[in-house]
């Protein structure tokens, strides 16, 4: 039996770290910070050498994310923070507490998570208030972010597509403005492998029962613009005006006798495909809008194809190249989901046919109008209200 190699025994001379002082110091004076910082992370020695020789300027704050992504592709359990600018640990599950409404993702174990939102890398999915649409549903650059470790490094690395798919149902009572109307909004979500990247197709859906199709049309008498339609949207760079005109006309297209009538939409800004339809469903009509859009491939919140969605028009001037307004996220989305969006609408239709949104869903706690589909990582979480 041969002895065992202590494990403090010096490097042999003939490899990188068993160079002499000197010579290392020489080579990696002509390298960027950057590298040097790679390099003395290699053995303790050169941690030692880099360290006690140059007292060498740190970077701070975002100064630190070229180190930071560059270390993160060799520890695919860490993933850099874009708000704390360190590397923090995935967990390994699922879902990570990124799954179902605002209250579900109070479970993150990220302390940095509300934070995200102040920074301003969420999306909230729609041009207006959280109040209005009452989608308590955010989106942040987090979720892109690890769905796309989950395609590159592998399912051990980041939330599957699953944890993105979120449904929620609003009933709108009351006897003034928009009696017998109930609203839904869904979001799903696939990677397209070709690019890559993340595509999101979001739905909104009005029913109302009988065929009441006059309460479909956007009313500009209407004062608060919370009701339906005026919620219904497509994205930052459609204007509320434009917004309406779009629906109004698919929906005086079924008034005036065609029928399931359509339209589609394509944004010049954000390259956001939608489709508008009336669909009558038993005696029962609802009014359909399909978006779809790219999120890209989320290496880094800078992005043009994660910020072009975000904020608000009159905040936000990104443009996209022309390359990456070619493809159609509608497409790209549909050539690999699994859930057409035949299916897609017949199954939010089924939850709002005869209420049955109260069977399945659950409310949500403090909002009684409110329900939303339970995820897999929210069941034993919800407070119960009958
Ligand atoms: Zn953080
Ligand atoms: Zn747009």
């Amino acid at each position: 039996m041969g002895r065992r190699t202590p494990p403090s025994e010096i490097p042999k001379l003939n490899t990188l770290a068993g160079l002499p002082v000197e010579l290392l110091s020489s080579i990696t004076d002509f390298l960027p910070l950057n590298d040097r910082i790679c390099i003395s992370l290699c053995s303790r020695r050169l941690f030692a050498i880099f360290n006690h020789r140059t007292n060498p300027a740190r970077p701070l704050g975002k100064d630190k994310l070229p180190v930071l992504r560059r270390l993160e592709r060799d520890l695919p359990k860490y993933f850099v923070c874009y708000i704390c600018h360190i590397l923090h640990k995935y967990d390994g599950s699922e879902y990570f507490g990124l799954s179902g409404s605002v209250y579900d993702q109070e479970k993150c174990p990220l302390r940095c998570l509300p934070k995200w939102k102040e920074d301003g890398f969420d999306l909230e999915l729609r041009d207006q208030a959280p109040i209005w649409f009452h989608v308590y549903r955010i989106f942040y650059f987090l979720h892109l972010q690890l769905a796309m470790r989950r395609f590159y490094y592998g399912e051990k690395f980041g939330i599957s597509t699953e944890a993105l798919s979120y449904t929620q149902v609003r009933t709108h009572p009351g006897p003034s403005s928009c009696p017998e109307i109930t609203s839904l909004f869904s979001t799903d979500a696939q990677i397209c492998p070709k690019t890559p990247g993340l595509c999101l197709r979001i739905q909104h859906v009005m029913f109302v029962h009988g065929r009441k199709s006059e309460l479909l049309l956007s009313r500009q008498d209407i004062e608060s613009a919370g009701e339906p339609p005026q919620v219904m949207f497509i994205c930052i760079h459609v204007s509320r005006r434009r917004h309406a005109i779009l629906l109004n006309t698919v929906v005086k297209a079924y008034i005036s006798g065609e029928k399931a009538p359509s339209s589609t939409h394509t944004c010049d800004i954000c390259a956001a495909d939608s489709r508008i339809e009336v669909c009558e469903y038993g005696s029962d009509l609802a009014l359909v809008l399909t978006t779809w859009i790219n999120l890209g491939p989320g290496l880094t919140p800078d992005d043009p194809r994660w910020l072009v969605h975000c904020c608000s028009w009159e905040l936000n001037r990104v443009t996209l190249d022309p390359n990456h307004r070619k493809d159609s996220p509608r497409v790209c989305f549909e050539n690999v989901s699994p859930r057409s969006l035949e299916a897609l609408r017949s199954c939010n239709l089924s939850y709002l046919k005869d209420q049955r949104y109260k069977r399945v869903m659950h409310q949500v706690y403090w909002e009684r109008g409110v329900w939303d589909l339970p995820t897999k990582s929210s069941w034993g979480s919800y407070w119960f209200m009958s």
